[in-house]
């Protein structure tokens, strides 16, 4: 039998390495166990400014001088952590029909205001795993590799963890075991089927030789977003499903010359066939696009495909006497990964579960409703991002539908970081938790908590249900939503959203900052002017943009 542990971390990646370094930093004695070794594959690659924002929060919660430092923005982290990360100064959607290129005018891109925390990153999870585990080893945390969780029992005075023929003992256990669901096996939490709607499933790998999309000569052109497709997360669209990309070699500077793919597919237009491999599906499907063809014809796996079965995961329970679930991969229930949420998600949940984790060790208390909050998030984000994903699929049938659908997303993200933005300046200079995200009600999606944004949401998706069910044409479900859009009193008219026609939109560049500025002054919803003006000054654009990448 070990030492006791305060807290017993499952899992040595992104959330296991945060979470310790945080507890360990605060004086906890943490122990993180996994079944493997860094470096090792993960996914959760492709960044939103939500996860870094939440970061720098963490940073001036919790002290941990390296988040602030180090891991605070998608440009720092190429200069302190590894060269292997790609950037991310968009994010990017073209779409396809079977059997046809591409058409020039059928895209949509958001692009990443650089403002002073420059762009977002491409992730290469191993570098930044390993990174935050050795923050967690520095700060004091032991990890053991090699070492699965096999039985965890919980007593009134602790939690047993056993592993190959070793015992450890802890006060809490928090599982982060991502994929390897440890506690969700062991106690038989999950809902069998998931209590979601979405079912898709997914391939991925990573490859070289991946040409970037704008590159090709395709017979119908390749559309002229306001950056590079290559230069962002590029989703391929098409009726069923989606694919992404992302490089990690699209940075001067970058020494990685991998790129991520993902094809994912809704269940029911493509069941997960039995008769081929992976590759095999992956080769059959490049012929039926052919302008996606063109920019993989060259490529080459690097690591085997994984195809998943369904992804989604629902449980009955996040949290107990003693122990609680982390967000990630499928521990706490997992949705898909359209619009890179997942880590942003992870955020969230350790910066509520570490402050209360903490106040638990100092005052011995276990008491499961101390985590009750926690809870609820993993509910929230998981219900919401079930009816935002749902609805895109929907939308992936009719490329209107998707350009007007498309926006409901990108409003709820910038609307959502500007308030992130405004508490972050707000709790550094007064460090009064009242203002920390949580606490307020706990959202779900990055906006969720402002009763317009909230109510647009909510009519918009059950228009979008109706397109599903068959009863409502999606041209009529197009026009609805952009409907919505104008009429919403607490969107930004600089943006452009309202207007079909815009379907790059760059929040960030000069006209429309002038044109929100002179909104925000004049015309804003009290609420959204308080919470924007004081966050302009750190809007600003420290530099202008990084060069432009040039491939491989
Ligand atoms: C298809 C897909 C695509 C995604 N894309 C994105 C994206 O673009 N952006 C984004 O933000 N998120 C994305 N996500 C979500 C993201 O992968 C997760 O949120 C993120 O990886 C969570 O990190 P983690 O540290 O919790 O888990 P992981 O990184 O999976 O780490 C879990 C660790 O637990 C260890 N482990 C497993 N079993 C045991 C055991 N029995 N005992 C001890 N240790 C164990 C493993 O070895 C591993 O090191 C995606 C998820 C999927 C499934």
């Amino acid at each position: 039998m070990n030492d006791q542990f305060d807290v017993a971390i499952l899992g040595a990646g992104f959330e296991g390495g945060v979470l310790a370094s945080i507890l360990a930093y605060n004086g906890a004695k943490v122990l993180i166990a996994d079944a493997g070794v860094h470096p090792r594959f993960a996914l959760g690659e492709s960044t939103v400014r939500h996860t870094f924002r939440m970061m720098k929060i963490m940073a001036e919660r919790f002290g941990v001088p390296e988040f602030r430092e180090k891991f605070s923005s998608g440009e720092i982290i190429h200069k302190e952590v590894a060269s292997t990360f790609g950037v991310k100064k968009n994010f990017g959607f073209v779409y396809h029909r079977e059997g046809q290129h591409g058409r020039p005018d059928e895209a949509t891109q958001l692009v990443i205001p650089p403002y002073r925390e420059g762009y977002e990153a491409h992730l290469f999870r191993q570098d930044t795993d390993a990174f935050l585990t050795h923050t967690a080893i520095h700060h004091g945390a032991t990890v053991k590799y090699r070492t699965p969780i096999t039985g965890v029992d919980i007593d009134k005075d602790g939690v047993t963890l056993r592993a190959n023929n070793e015992t450890f003992r802890a006060r809490f256990v928090a599982d982060a075991s991502g994929g390897g669901a440890v506690l969700p096996r062991l106690f038989q939490l999950r809902d069998n089927p998931p209590r979601l709607n979405l079912q898709t499933r997914c391939l991925f790998t990573h490859m070289i030789d991946v040409k970037p999309y704008d590159d090709l000569n395709l017979p119908n052109g390749v559309p002229q977003g306001r950056r590079r497709w290559y230069e962002g997360t590029c989703h391929h669209l098409f009726d069923g499903g989606w694919l992404w990309v992302i490089p990690f070699n699209n940075r001067p500077g970058s020494t990685n010359p991998l790129v991520s793919v993902g094809l994912s597919f809704d269940i029911r237009k493509f069941p997960k066939p039995t008769d081929i491999t992976p590759d095999q599906e992956w080769r059959r499907f490049l012929d039926r696009f052919p302008s996606i063809y063109e920019q993989f014809k060259d490529a080459k796996v690097v690591r085997d495909w994984v195809s998943s079965d369904r992804l989604q995961t629902s449980v009955k329970q996040t949290h107990g006497e003693r122990w609680a679930l982390m967000a990630g991969g499928s521990g706490a229930g997992f949705l898909d990964a359209l619009f890179s949420r997942g880590l942003a998600t992870s955020t969230e949940v350790i910066n509520s579960l570490a402050a209360r984790l903490l106040q638990a060790l100092k005052e011995n208390d276990f008491s499961p409703e101390r985590f009750d909050y926690v809870a609820q998030i993993h509910e929230n984000n998981l219900r919401h991002n079930d009816m935002l994903v749902s609805a895109s699929y929907t939308a992936f049938r009719d490329f209107d539908l998707w350009n007007a659908w498309f926006r409901v997303w990108a409003l709820g993200v910038g609307l959502g970081d500007l308030r992130l933005a405004s508490i972050y300046r707000r709790y550094k200079q007064s460090h009064d938790d009242s203002i920390l995200p949580d606490s307020e009600p706990p959202m779900g999606l990055f906006f969720s908590n402002h009763e317009g944004f909230k109510q647009l949401f909510y009519d918009g998706v059950e228009k979008m249900k109706g397109v599903e069910g068959g009863v409502v044409p999606p041209k009529e479900a197009a026009a609805y939503v952009f409907n919505l859009i104008r009429n919403a009193k607490f969107n930004p008219p600089g943006n452009g959203l309202a207007d079909p026609n815009n379907r790059y939109l760059d929040p960030g560049a000069p006209l429309s900052t002038a044109k929100t500025l002179f909104w925000l002054i004049t015309n804003a919803p009290p609420e959204i002017r308080k919470m924007s003006l004081g966050v302009l000054a750190d809007l600003k654009p420290k530099h202008r943009a990084v060069p432009a990448a040039t491939g491989v």
